[in-house]
């Protein structure tokens, strides 16, 4: 039986690799699209833009004559028994979905039906709003072509679920087909071209109606956008919890079967050409059927302030960004796409060049696409390694396998401030930390405990209290912090604050006094006073107050034994003369 003959309109991620691999099992394919470019462009082998293996795809197809693209409509029409609608669905400003393109491909199918005596299938794989494909589609072509849905022409849904990065193989090993229907007999054929293409392997199909399959594929769209909102929600409280990382987090939920391990990965946010336009489409919908979406709305909010936790945590690293050089290692939405749309990378940049850093960047692919966003305002590198150069902070914003294979001496060799921070959570904390500056999403930040911020005070100096220095044997190994002054209107928080930065060039954020403990006998100096603290270093970098000096924090649950000075006694005895006074 000769096989049936496809058209194809719009020829961009889905229309060119869905075309490709059905011309690659032998189905004459015939592509239209609006940009001549993409024309020229398949006609010569290759493909407009990067998708693993499709090129290859392209070429042999091409070659074999089973794929070709045309510059009239009409002829791709007349040339196939069945039409694919490929074109793009983006919104408007309001978030509904834009529907040019679809009404646009529409009328040029019907126009070229007109000409055409047999029944012909149109199939929607383009993702629409539900109603879309009965009401715009099917009224479109009976009223351009002068023909009757079910007699002179029948409609399918048939949206698509593939994976920028994965394409070909999602198209060849797809988890299920869902086909709506606006007859049986479009259903019929739409399913036989699947039972063909698929032979042997033929994946679970569902066939219902045109609105729900139109339902479903932005119900799939939300929920997953949802699962990966909701545990970079549970990433955001974890990294507030010292000793907790969302990684375990996320395993120890993945594996209950009734969650699932998939779309657990904590990291910067969700971008790309689909979940973004198609959440913002889904609610703008619900809003006109007067039903309210909370999940999703929150889906969206998580997502939106997502990219800037990276920034946070690079600046609790490295202190304020301003003038400094910020590596940004990936830029497409995804690894293994040069695809750009709604890329966290674009704010994340937008944001570092508004705190007034400057920004070198680094992509295996989508290089050419950041160019046409960000002109020259950032600075673009050619590997990793011109990327990371003098650079003061890298932030991995992209999980690219070439990026995993990097190592924590990689960055220490190359960089001026070794100063990582992991937004998708590519690299074990375990390995990095100890080595250099390191966070990441959803990783609980070091807590330190100081056990002896020590002072000697010397009371009423002018307007001041001194703190002098009190470590008995300073700088050797041992924890010691140096004295400065104390200004009467000050806070013990924000001398100690102010006190550790000058000393060591570290910011940190008390978390807790433990003790402040006053002794106005102790001999030499005339008065002590001993704050212990705990709290977390949220940037600066960490210098030694001279030349042969060394300054240690120590975590909590591994303080040295011994100390310059003994401050738990000091801070045992104060407890216990606190608590017989109160
Ligand atoms: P795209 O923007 O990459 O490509 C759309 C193509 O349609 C462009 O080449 C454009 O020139 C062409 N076009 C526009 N109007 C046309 C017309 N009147 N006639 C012929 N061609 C026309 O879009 P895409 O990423 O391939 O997505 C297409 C549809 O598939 C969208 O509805 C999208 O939501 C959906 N989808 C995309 C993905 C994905 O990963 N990209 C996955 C699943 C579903």
């Amino acid at each position: 039986m000769r096989k049936v003959r496809i058209s194809f309109f719009g020829l961009g991620y889905v229309g060119l690799t869905t075309a490709a691999c059905f011309a690659h099992k032998g189905f004459k394919v015939t592509c239209f699209d609006i940009d001549e470019s993409k024309i020229e462009t398949l006609n010569s082998g290759k493909t407009p833009f990067f998708e693993p293996r499709l090129e290859e795809l392209v070429k042999t197809s091409v070659e074999t004559n089973f794929l070709k693209a045309v510059k009239d409509p009409v002829k791709a029409v007349l040339d196939s028994e069945m039409t694919f609608i490929t074109v793009g669905t983006p919104n408007k400003e309001d978030g509904s979905i834009d529907l040019t393109s679809i009404k646009e491909a529409s009328k040029t199918i019907g126009e070229a039906l007109r000409l055409k005596d047999s029944w012909h299938l149109i199939v929607v794989k383009s993702t629409v709003i539900p109603t879309t494909t009965e009401n715009v589609v099917g009224n479109n072509i009976k009223k351009y072509s002068g023909k009757h849905l079910g007699s002179d022409f029948g409609l399918c849904v048939n949206p698509e679920f593939l994976r920028e990065g994965n394409a070909v193989e999602d198209t060849f090993k797809p988890d299920r087909i869902v086909i709506g229907e606006s007859d049986k007999k479009s259903g019929d054929l739409l399913e036989a071209f699947y039972r063909e293409f698929y032979n042997n392997n033929f994946p679970p199909i569902i066939r219902t109606s045109l609105v729900n399959a139109e339902l479903i594929k932005y119900v799939n769209n939300a929920f997953l956008a949802m699962k990966v909102s909701f545990i970079n929600m549970i990433a955001n409280l974890c990294q507030e919890i010292p000793g907790s990382d969302i990684e375990i987090v996320a395993k120890g939920i993945g594996l209950d079967k009734r969650i699932g391990q998939l779309f657990l990965k904590a990291g910067v946010g969700w971008g790309g050409s689909c979940w973004p336009k198609d959440l913002k489409a889904l609610l703008n919908f619900s809003v006109k059927n007067n039903v309210e979406l909370p999940l999703v709305e929150s889906t969206l909010k998580i997502n939106e302030a997502q990219p800037y936790k990276l920034i946070d945590l690079a600046k609790e690293l490295i202190g304020e960004l301003n003038s400094k050089r910020i590596a940004v290692l990936g830029l497409a939405f995804k690894p293994d796409t040069d695809d750009m749309r709604y890329a966290v990378s674009i704010k994340i940049i937008e944001k570092l060049l508004e705190e007034g850093a400057k920004v070198v960047a680094y992509d295996p692919k989508a290089g050419h696409n950041a160019k046409k966003i960000f002109r020259d305002i950032i600075e673009y590198a050619d590997s990793i390694q011109e990327c990371l150069k003098d650079s003061e902070c890298a932030l991995i914003v992209t999980e690219w396998d070439d990026f995993r294979k990097l190592k924590p001496e990689d960055f220490v060799k190359l960089m001026k401030i070794p100063a990582v921070v992991d937004g998708r959570r590519i690299y074990d904390p375990g390995l990095y930390s100890p080595k250099l500056r390191f966070a990441a999403i959803g990783l609980g930040r070091r807590k330190y405990h100081n056990p002896a911020f020590a002072a000697n005070a010397i009371i009423k100096e002018g307007e001041r209290i001194l703190l002098v220095k009190r470590a008995i044997e300073p700088c050797k190994g041992l924890w010691s912090l140096p004295g400065g002054f104390m200004e009467y209107n000050e806070t013990v928080e924000t001398s100690l604050v102010r006190e550790v930065e000058e000393e060591t060039g570290l910011k940190v954020k008390p978390l807790k006094i433990i003790g402040v403990y006053s002794d106005p006998l102790r001999s030499p100096v005339k008065h002590v006073i001993t704050i212990s603290y705990e709290c977390s270093i949220v940037g600066g970098a960490l210098r030694p107050s001279s030349e042969n000096s060394e300054i240690k924090f120590f975590p909590i649950n591994n303080l040295p034994k011994r100390l310059a000075f003994d401050h738990f006694k000091i801070i045992k005895e104060y407890t216990k003369a606190h608590s017989k006074n109160s």
